[in-house]
């Protein structure tokens, strides 16, 4: 069976990761969520107190350590060390740091290998360079987008529900950094590449996303989908 692989990017709060995962259900592909590998690898050096403005103890830590990513009924568990760090990973402390870990290019050649390794099975992979620098040949790319205050709206009522006491300014301050340093960092920037799906998510739901996705696919003539 052809091993398809769906490439999806976009800033946070643009729908991905969720339509990445409804996508990957109904095509009964793995669903890999790359920012949760780079969370780890910021956990990771948080919990070893590593100096942040060095990139060796940065680099030696994130080389050191074990991330894996496990799906549960459909539920994404995340384990650093063995240790399950699923809602950790979420923490304002590591968007604190994230993009600090996440600009060196050791770093994303390390998560970039695996990602390989682990997507070229057959997947549906998100993240901010992988329609560029993963799988710039994926069967499918797609770049999702919205709003800004929709995606920080989206982002805030994600993080109230788990019960996490935060305000708006700083969930939208938040992602105006995350934004700003994922655009501009040197390595592995988050771009449209040129032949991605462009969908705007602002007025639409996450399945009216799907759905549009799997227009597409569906809609392509190289008979990419052994699968339904
Ligand atoms: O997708 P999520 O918001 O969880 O990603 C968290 C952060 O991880 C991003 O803001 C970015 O700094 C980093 N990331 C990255 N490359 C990816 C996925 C995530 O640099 N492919």
């Amino acid at each position: 069976m052809k091993k398809l692989v769906i490439a999806i990017d976009g800033p946070a709060g643009s729908g991905k990761s969720t339509a990445a995962r409804l996508l990957a259900e109904r095509l009964g592909l793995l669903y890999l969520d790359t920012g949760a590998m780079y969370r780890a690898a910021t956990l990771a050096c948080i919990r070893k107190g590593v100096n942040f403005d060095a990139d060796d103890d940065i680099i030696n830590c994130v080389r050191n350590c074990n991330i894996r990513l496990q799906y549960q009924e459909g539920k994404l568990e995340v384990y650093l060390d063995g240790r399950e760090v699923t809602e950790d990973i979420r923490l304002p402390v590591v968007n604190k740091h994230i993009s600090r870990v996440s600009e060196i290019l050791e770093v994303r050649k390390l998560m970039v290998e695996k990602q390989r390794s682990i997507g070229s099975q057959g997947a549906v992979v998100e993240g901010r360079d992988i329609t560029t620098v993963v799988f710039p040949d994926a069967d499918f790319k797609f770049y999702l987008d919205a709003d800004f205050d929709v995606r920080v709206d989206r982002r805030y009522k994600e993080v109230v529900s788990k019960g996490m006491g935060v305000d708006r300014e700083e969930v939208a301050k938040d992602l105006e950094n995350r934004d700003r340093s994922d655009t501009t960092r040197k390595y592995g920037p988050l771009r449209k590449a040129e032949d991605a799906v462009y969908i705007d998510t602002t007025g639409m739901s996450i399945e009216d996303v799907v759905r549009e996705m799997l227009r597409h696919i569906t809609a392509a003539d190289n008979d990419p989908v052994s699968f339904f």
